[in-house]
């Protein structure tokens, strides 16, 4: 198995040292592991990703000195992809229409005997199909859930054994259960983020998802996918997250921490370097 992993930034923003860190990481890892460097360009949300960004990216990592193979995949071109996925757990009856406002979801969280944060865990009644038919036919907004429930009714005893290998940690179970039945498209976007990454993963044919341990938490839930759509489940690695001088995550409004105002500032890539390695 030849290594492959990626760097999946999303052009919302400039990036910042936290996304050099990470793209470090997975490169520095590639390169030991005479793998290939992956770089895909997660841009569902349209309305907060710009093509400026796009450009910075690229500018940001040949700075750092990082190269990947072309053409890099933009998942904007390729919508129709994931409402594929989305379809495919819709003919497995494994996801449902939820109509409910955030409010109305937050109201039932509230109700629950075990509510656990805000964790939805699917409706009390489920919506009967005559309800359902007349609510889409009267052009209400939704939310496609996958309902956890009907995922474990579809895995048997394969849902409570889910397990991925973790690089650092070894092999780890896979508890979706905490996130509870999670939104995975709505009504005018055919897909989400866990759906593209799943699906995008499994067609570039990545080993090792390398990314921070600000997504361990959804890790679960993306090795539920791949075992719901028959995709191999990738070797996972959650990286520490850098924080500034004040213990601080960098967040994309930073402005001094990003890429483009330190390349600006005529900072060298090798001092950026030499500070993620600190
Ligand atoms: N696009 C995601 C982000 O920018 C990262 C996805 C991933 O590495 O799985 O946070």
């Amino acid at each position: 198995m030849t290594f492959r992993t990626r760097f999946a930034p999303s052009p919302s923003g400039n990036l910042h040292l936290g996304h050099a860190f990470s793209a470090w990481t997975a490169w520095q890892a590639a390169q030991s592991a005479s793998g290939a460097f992956i770089l895909r360009i997660e841009d569902i949300d349209t309305t907060r990703c710009k093509p400026e960004f796009e450009q910075s990216i690229f500018d940001d990592l040949i700075w750092l000195g990082l190269d990947w193979p072309l053409p890099v995949r933009r998942q904007s071109d390729h919508f129709s992809d994931y409402s594929r996925v989305l379809e495919t757990l819709r003919q497995k009856g494994l996801v449902y229409r939820c109509f409910k406002t955030r409010k109305e979801i937050l109201e039932e969280i509230a109700r629950a005997p075990h509510g656990i944060g805000d964790v939805y865990r699917g409706p009390d009644e489920p919506v009967s199909e005559d309800e359902e038919a007349e609510r889409v036919e009267n052009g209400e907004t939704f939310a496609w859930r996958l309902s956890l429930d009907r995922c474990r009714d579809h895995l048997g005893d394969g849902f409570d054994r889910m397990v991925f290998q973790d690089l650092d940690h070894g092999e780890q179970s896979a508890d979706p259960l905490p996130l509870g039945d999670v939104v995975l498209a709505r009504k005018d976007v055919g897909t989400s983020y866990h759906i593209a990454v799943v699906h995008d993963d499994a067609l570039q044919g990545i080993t090792h998802v390398i990314r921070g341990e600000d997504l361990k938490d959804v890790t679960p839930l993306h090795v539920l996918l791949q075992i719901l759509l028959d995709l191999p489940v990738p070797v996972y690695q959650h990286h520490r997250l850098l924080v500034d001088e004040t213990g601080k995550r960098f967040a994309k409004r930073d402005r001094a921490a990003t890429l483009k105002s330190m390349r600006e500032a005529g900072v060298s890539s090798a001092d950026v370097v030499d500070q993620l390695l600190r």
